[in-house]
């Protein structure tokens, strides 16, 4: 039997869990598996370029399981009423290649990209960080704030975005945190006096939605809409300041902001890979004049800790709906008998 994950199935499991918790237990898995870094078989992901858009692939594997999420990112899809970006994604035993469960990814890549984004966070931002300047409202946002909730004694949200109805958006969903939600009249205002920038904006291609003038020493920049060629958010400049540390050099190559050096120069500059510093084979902040960056691009070891996560939880609150997706065959040679022609 299949674990068939919907988003209402998700949501109830989340909220069974609860929220800070499912987000503190993710941020432990993702660690772990981090951790585990050199026992994983994994490539950059497989992208497709489509007009307006990407399609990808994002397959990954261990001894034991194997998972692979599809995903898009459409920049254009808000204006005819449709989400960004959009997933489904599959774990499967290893050992006979069965799958365990199917699920919808939309909102689990909007859990694990906040989970991962607030571990690099807690690796690189300063401990007395407590204003965040979150550029982008969009599907992510939300995730993100409270991700960093749970990692940090955040007391302040400056917020910007160029859609109006995407800023009052977010702040209806906040409204019953306890956090100071201050509404900006541009990005740089929003930057002014914080101390994590979160820049998740969507826009298929360079764009300078950060610019070095504005970045201050001390600040942490996670940056998450640049991960695709040609698309990046931050000003080149800002790079050569900071501390940079990717999920994956191959991948973060293509996708990153990183994509804007050269492989040499980007070997030189980047730090670290982030499993570098979840293991201690490296140091995150090392100052509070450090200048530094989380150039995420999304990386299927980031899917693989989320289904495998969720998919114990179902389990154990028995969630999700079992079916039977394999033909239940008495010969399993005798597929044809299925059929029943
Ligand atoms: P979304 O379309 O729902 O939201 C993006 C928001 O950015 C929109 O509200 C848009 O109005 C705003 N925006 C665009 N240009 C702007 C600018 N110059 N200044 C301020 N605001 C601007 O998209 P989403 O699902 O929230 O995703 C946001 C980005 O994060 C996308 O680029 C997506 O590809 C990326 N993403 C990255 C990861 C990762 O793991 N790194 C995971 C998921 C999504």
């Amino acid at each position: 039997m299949i674990n068939l994950l919907s988003p209402e199935e998700l949501a109830k499991l989340v909220k069974r869990h609860g929220f800070d918790r499912y987000i503190l237990d993710l941020i432990d898995v993702l660690k772990e598996d981090f951790s585990r870094w050199n026992e994983f078989d994994k490539i950059p992901r497989l992208a497709f370029h489509v007009p307006d858009g990407v399609i990808e692939l994002m397959p990954i594997a261990d001894k034991k399981l194997f998972s692979f999420k599809y995903v898009n990112g459409h920049p254009k899809n808000p204006l005819f009423n449709k989400s960004t970006v959009v997933a489904t994604g599959q774990l499967s035993r290893i050992e006979d290649g069965f799958p365990l469960m199917f699920s919808g990814m939309t909102i689990p890549t909007a859990l694990r990209t906040a989970a991962t984004s607030a571990l690099a966070s807690d690796l690189l931002a300063r401990k007395d960080a407590r204003t965040i300047a979150l550029i982008g409202t969009g599907a992510q946002s939300e995730f993100q704030v409270l991700a960093h909730k749970v990692i940090r004694d955040i007391k302040t949200v400056r917020y910007y975005d160029i859609d109006a109805k995407a800023m009052n958006k977010f702040a209806n969903n906040m409204r019953s945190s306890d956090l100071e939600l201050i509404a900006c009249d541009s990005n740089e205002e929003a930057v002014k006096g914080s101390d994590i920038i979160i820049v998740c904006t969507a826009c298929k291609q360079h764009v300078d939605v950060i610019l070095n003038d504005w970045v201050r020493p001390g600040m942490h920049i996670n940056g998450l809409g640049g991960d695709c060629p040609g698309k990046t958010e931050v000003e080149l400049s800002v790079l050569d300041r900071a501390k940079i540390v990717v999920e994956f050099f191959d991948q973060s190559l293509i996708e990153g902001e990183i994509q804007r050096y050269s492989r040499q120069k980007a070997e030189k500059k980047v730090y670290a890979e982030l499993w570098q510093l979840i293991t201690g084979d490296k140091v995150g902040r090392e100052h509070d004049q450090e200048i530094t960056l989380f150039d995420s691009v999304g990386f299927a070891l980031e899917d693989f800790s989320i289904l495998r996560f969720t998919y114990q939880l179902c389990q154990k609150y028995h969630i999700g709906e079992f079916v039977d997706i394999i033909p239940p065959l008495q010969d399993p040679k005798d597929l044809f008998s299925i059929l029943n022609v």
